[in-house]
């Protein structure tokens, strides 16, 4: 039996009911008058090329990435002929809708409370900025259901990469081999666990989620589980499940 297991948030504890850019495509609508496609392409542009850019230097901007996210923000404005001074209006509009797109996943409480009640730590470890993703933990009840919550931003390293694992290990003190890793992505999670020497559940909701990250990551399906609801989890915790 795992000492620790640890969750994904998005996708696996958390599900998205609008894809996340159609919601920053709406919010911008309410809040920038006549926005052509032109512009907001324009905008749309800025953001992705320097969100993605801030996005693979995490490990350098690590706990700066709000205020950077804002002058990002401010530069796809003016680039798109808005107001830079909107831009935190238009970034809270947007957090308020993700988060409110958001619900916990059947059965992520009550098998959090579960895992507590058997004497198994439990966390969260997600790739994602710390201030969009505590506030979607705090909002959907699983601040104080958990040890924990990781974000990669904090991390400094993204999953697939060991490193978050191995930060998650020293949180709550105990081996790879004593812990367990749930999530829906292939790659991130599932390949991610096993390389940090974790055992690996893959989270594989029916239907899938709108906001499911693609992958094609090929893995021998001998070397994790896979679950289709959360509450299936106390049931491979008696089995023994052994990697
Ligand atoms: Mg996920």
């Amino acid at each position: 039996m795992p000492q620790a297991i640890f969750f994904d948030l998005d996708e696996t504890l958390i599900r998205h009911s609008t894809p996340i850019m159609e919601q920053l495509q709406n919010v911008c609508h309410q809040h920038l008058a006549d926005l052509s496609e032109v512009r907001w392409n324009a905008f749309h542009q800025h953001l992705m090329t320097n969100v993605g850019q801030l996005w693979r230097e995490m490990e350098s901007f690590q706990g700066r990435c709000e205020a950077e996210f804002i002058s990002i923000f401010r530069g796809a404005l003016k680039e798109a002929g808005g107001d830079a001074a909107l831009a935190e209006t238009i970034i809270e509009a947007f957090l308020a809708s993700v988060v409110d797109s958001t619900g916990p996943t059947k059965g992520a409480h009550d098998v959090l409370d579960h895992l507590a009640e058997a004497g198994i730590a439990t966390g969260i470890i997600t790739n994602g900025f710390a201030f969009l993703q505590k506030r979607k933990v705090a909002a959907h009840g699983f601040a104080d259901r958990v040890r924990f919550v990781l974000a990669s931003e904090e991390a400094g390293a993204h999953k697939p990469d060991p490193r978050i694992f191995q930060l998650a290990l020293q949180k709550v003190g105990l081996a790879a081999a004593d812990s367990w890793h749930v999530g829906d992505h292939r790659e991130n999670d599932v390949a991610g666990a096993l390389g940090a020497g974790l055992g690996a559940v893959l989270f594989a909701p029916e239907p899938p989620s709108v906001d499911a990250v693609p992958n094609q990551e090929s893995l021998n399906p001998a070397h994790f589980r896979v679950i289709t609801c959360l509450t299936e989890i106390p049931d491979l915790i008696a089995g023994h499940y052994n990697r």
